[in-house]
């Protein structure tokens, strides 16, 4: 059997697949196709859950003596949007210009695809690893994130499996590949705040309570000052106001409630239950100032809600994982990977609780984009760093 030592190859095969959330698509048959010749022992668990759709996930594991290493990553991939905007069909994997188009080409089947085939380089020239190295897909990564990472993760602990560390293939990289490792996140926490006022007449303001005002007391007091300056490895914490609801169409009217949402990203000052804590304190203390509710006695009548769960920060501390693949993509490409912390949330938010994780995988500039592609020297880059990694951090013992 011909292993499956092309990137581009691989990569074509899995966009070929069109595994919109939720759909397989075929991706991860694809995926176990080229797993299967590697010896790898393939798992494709479905979970469900009342009010979304079932998913499928695949564990497969190649088991050896020595430390375990997991690659974890995600087959599903967003909508493509408006097709007719695609200069190259979107599931087609054309090659124009030395780039591979497609969707799922960066984020992330192109990170699976090098993996996969830095594993099968590594098979020909050196035999198995000296150790176990598991792969973790979840078919529901940009969607809900409900039946995926989470009870993948669940499921194989329960079955006995425990990691030394892992590699999420995610596009890290900002411009040119190399630019950066993730050892981080961010934590993310939304929230609904609503101002109970009192309707009536905008001529007769004194008899009613207008909401709008309450609200922007209490939005004042969220947005200064500063959560805090940033940390060591961390941007500044930040609050952004997404959403601000009265849903009042009349102009003599005052409305009786007024509502905003806001969503924080915060930093390693803070746990989610301290910085929900610090917007209650700065809410209390707010409802009682004049500023735009002259002449008010009554302190202003808010509640606050909290949705979904929230998103932990964490910072991964691991110098063999984290220098061994930073030596590995500077051998490479040449470049010094900044050890970052930015941006969204990622399912390593899930993995760091068994074991420490980083981030990293290819240039992530047409993520989500029409004409989402990666360069083939990157794909062969990629390959290359993932294949001195895997003969590096095993070496290590
Ligand atoms: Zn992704």
């Amino acid at each position: 059997m011909s292993l499956p030592k092309d990137p581009a190859e691989n990569l074509a095969a899995l966009i070929r697949c069109p595994s919109v959330t939720p759909a397989e698509g075929g991706a991860l048959t694809a995926l176990e196709a080229m797993l299967a010749p590697l010896g790898f022992a393939v798992e494709r668990p479905v979970f469900s859950e009342n009010g979304t759709p079932d998913i499928e996930n695949l564990y497969a594991r190649l088991s050896g003596n020595g430390p375990h290493l997991m690659f974890a990553g995600h087959t599903d991939v967003v909508p493509v949007g408006d097709e007719t905007a695609w200069s190259q069909a979107p599931f087609s994997a054309a090659v124009h210009d030395g780039e591979m188009y497609g969707r799922g080409a960066v984020d992330m089947k192109g990170g699976i695809a090098c993996f996969v085939a830095a594993l099968a380089r590594h098979i020909e020239s050196r035999g198995k690893p000296k150790g176990s190295v598991s792969l973790l897909i979840t078919g529901d990564e940009e969607g809900p994130a409900i039946n995926g990472t989470v009870k993948l993760l669940d499921w194989a602990v329960g079955r006995g499996e425990a990691w030394d560390a892992a590699i999420v293939g995610e596009p890290t990289n900002p411009d040119l590949l190399g630019d950066m490792i993730k050892i981080g996140r961010r934590g993310s926490i939304s929230g609904l705040v609503t101002v109970h006022g009192r309707q009536g007449h905008v001529a007769y303001p004194h008899l009613a309570d207008n909401p709008v005002r309450g609200l922007m007391t209490l939005l004042d007091a969220l947005m200064s000052p500063a959560f805090d300056d940033g940390t060591e490895n961390f941007q500044p914490s930040n609050l952004e106001i997404t959403s601000i609801d009265v849903g009042n169409a009349a102009t003599n009217v005052i409305a009786a409630k007024a509502t905003a949402a806001f969503n924080i990203r915060f930093n390693d000052t803070w746990t989610a239950e301290t910085i929900q804590a610090e917007v209650h304190n700065r809410l209390d203390i707010a409802s009682g100032r004049r500023k735009y509710r002259k002449g008010r006695k009554e302190p202003v009548e808010f509640e606050v809600t909290w949705r979904d769960r929230p998103s932990h920060v964490f910072l991964t501390r691991d110098d063999k994982l984290i220098e061994t693949l930073s030596a590995s993509v500077k051998a490479v490409t040449g470049r010094q990977p900044a050890l970052s912390t930015s941006g969204g949330t990622s399912d390593a938010r899930f993995i760091k609780d068994y074991c420490p994780v980083v981030e990293f995988g290819l240039v992530g500039k047409t993520m989500h984009m029409v004409d989402e592609r990666v360069a083939l020297d990157d794909l062969e880059m990629l390959t290359n760093i993932y294949t001195r990694f895997i003969e590096d951090w095993f070496e290590q013992g």
